[in-house]
């Protein structure tokens, strides 16, 4: 078995990844940086963001509004201080993509553009059309492939993190290329490894967002930070799910039921359609479950009325909204609404860090989506994760190409490497039993969409919990049909649905133990706020009878939690 070594190990090649490397090689050029990813790194998810990048920008703007934008959208359960440095720092991070080569969309005069996007006060979305996202990944990409001190590691997928002494070690990885295990020395890592969505069916997110970086370092004894809060955006396409981006309503797009009505009136009159994305998915939900939605051969769906902007604007603002629903909705939204309904869309919790991305494991920074320094609370701002990307990404790199150049190598046993192999190629790929992979990972979809979605219930969520709870039992009895070493993704399915189980299953017990409802955690049993027991950061643990549960303050700096309306 192989072990290579390297000063710092970024796992995860999108935004948060390849922006924690171009700092980290920043830092120094004398520290030796891989990256390592599943994918090709252009393939990651952050390539699909559409609709734009938040940052002050405009004089008219303010830290002071952003900052409490998002701890209003946050529904009071962002922790302050983080959002206070978050607003501060994401102007810079897009002059720096400027200046490596972004080319941002423009208002006449040359400046770079904003739009409005869903529970901002101010037109603050920095965009590049429809397609910001891929324009962010390109340019960082580009930038960061130009460092010596930097190698990547393209389709290797990490299995497991290696801590010794609550010190991070290394990590074991497949390459996918030669289905070998391989073990890597670090003496920091940081976890860029992004969402977990697919554990929804109806998802805005790619295939591979199956949150394995958050599984790794739950099992490796980190917390989970607030799981129970999973966002569904308002705007998934049906049939498919594929997103819309909110930047459709920030053009002035408008959702209407069955009736032809613009029921945004009756629940967010201010901001209607670009009320925060909670507040809006619930509105829709509402309005499907009470027989006002349009019928479809799908099911019940919304329509997201365009019409009205007319071909030019759409053709120049949302050319990609344009050509995905046309091929994918079968419709074509300069003639015709788009049918739409909530999708799973991004995940607030993550991997507990703090303000400078530390983990409670020595060594081991997280960024980016997989991540929770608690920026987000209880509900996403659109735009605000993309900026976070950038931002958070830049402060693991800095601060893991420090923390590398103060220490040594951890050392570990080959034992630790050899007990990897074991679990995956005699336990997982070796298993002969009788459940498939693909029809388990079903079944927990459907389970977590139906019982886990916008609205909870106590005795739903107790049998979610059983049922997923079954599923992990059935998944010791799975046969892999490849046996094969070569790109084998019968075998890296299995492990991205072994990670899967843990997070449902942290999802749902977090879920069930908050009693209240917040953000984008709606208990029907529960309907209100409750800030005397809840305004708590909910932290799980692993153990080996499932996660325990723990509780962590909420740091509030400026701004006391009021009602929060729209
Ligand atoms: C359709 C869509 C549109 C969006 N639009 C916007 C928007 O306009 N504005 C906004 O702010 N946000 C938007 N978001 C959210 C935002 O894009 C994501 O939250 C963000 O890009 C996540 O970036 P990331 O770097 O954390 O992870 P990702 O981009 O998901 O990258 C994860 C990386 O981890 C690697 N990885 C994962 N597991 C492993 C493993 N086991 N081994 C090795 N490597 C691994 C992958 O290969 C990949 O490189 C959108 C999301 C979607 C789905």
């Amino acid at each position: 078995m192989e072990i290579l070594a390297h000063d710092i190990l970024i796992v995860g090649a999108g935004l948060a990844g390849l922006r924690a490397t171009i700092s980290a090689a920043e830092t120094s050029n004398k520290i030796d940086i891989a990256v390592i990813s599943k994918l090709h790194p252009i393939r990651s998810h952050s390539v699909c963001a559409q609709g734009g990048t938040a940052a002050v920008m405009n004089e008219k703007d303010s830290f002071d509004l952003h900052a409490y934008d998002t701890v209003k959208g946050a529904d009071f359960l962002a922790d302050q201080d983080v959002v206070e440095f978050f607003v501060r720092q994401a102007p810079k991070e897009i002059i720096l993509l400027e200046h490596w080569g972004l080319p941002w969309s423009r208002t006449p005069e040359g400046k770079i553009d904003q739009r409005p996007f869903g529970g901002h006060s101010f037109p603050r979305a920095c965009f590049a059309a429809d397609m910001t996202g891929f324009y962010e990944m390109h340019t960082l990409y580009g930038k960061a492939i130009t460092y010596e001190n930097v190698k990547f590691y393209d389709e290797f997928f990490a299995t497991s993190l290696i801590v010794e002494n609550n010190a991070v070690a290394g990590l074991t990885a497949i390459d996918l290329k030669t289905g070998e295990l391989v073990a890597f020395k670090a003496k920091a890592i940081v976890m860029a490894t992004g969402g977990h969505e697919r554990i929804y069916e109806f998802t805005t997110f790619s295939h591979p967002s199956t949150g394995d970086g958050m599984a790794m370092a739950y099992r490796a004894g980190a917390p989970l930070e607030d799981m129970e809060f999973v966002q569904f955006h308002p705007t998934g396409l049906v049939p498919s799910g594929v997103l819309i981006t909110e930047g459709a309503r920030g053009e002035g797009g408008y959702l209407i039921n069955a009736l032809g009505e613009r029921f945004m009136q009756r629940y967010a009159p201010k901001m209607m359609e670009l009320a925060p994305r909670d507040v809006v998915a619930r509105a829709e939900q509402k309005e499907i479950n009470e027989g006002r939605g349009f019928t479809g051969p799908y099911g019940p769906y919304i329509a997201l009325d365009l019409t009205h902007l007319g071909e030019e604007k759409i053709n120049e603002r949302l050319p990609l909204i344009r050509d995905v629903a046309k091929r994918l909705g079968g419709v074509d939204p300069v003639k015709e609404p788009i049918p739409v309904r909530p999708a799973a869309h991004y995940s607030m919790g993550g991997i507990k860090a703090n303000i400078r991305t530390e983990t409670p494991i020595r060594g081991l920074y997280a960024a980016g989506e997989c991540a929770c320094y608690s920026l987000h609370g209880a509900n996403r701002l659109g735009t605000n994760s993309t900026a976070e990307c950038l931002v958070f990404g830049g402060v693991a790199g800095e601060e893991a190409a420090k923390y590398a150049m103060s220490t040594n190598f951890q050392e570990f046993s080959k034992e630790r490497v050899i007990a990897e192999e074991k679990r995956i190629y005699d336990g997982i790929l070796g298993r002969e039993g009788d459940e498939r992979v693909p029809q388990l990972r079903e079944e927990m979809r459907k389970i977590m969409d139906k019982k886990v979605g916008i609205f909870r219930v106590e005795n739903e969520l107790k049998s979610a919990l059983k049922e997923i709870r079954d599923i992990k039992e059935r998944f010791r009895n799975i046969r892999v049909e490849d046996k094969s070493k070569t790109f084998n993704t019968g075998l890296t399915t299995a492990l991205e649905l072994d990670f899967m189980l843990d997070l449902a299953e942290v999802t749902i017990i977090s879920a069930l133990a908050r009693t209240e409802s917040r953000g984008a955690h709606s208990r029907l049993d529960y309907p209100e706020r409750d800030d005397k027991n809840w305004l708590v950061h909910t932290l799980a643990y692993y153990t080996v009878d499932g996660p325990k549960l723990d509780y962590i303050p909420v740091t509030i700096t400026k701004w006391q939690p009021a009602a929060r309306k729209y």
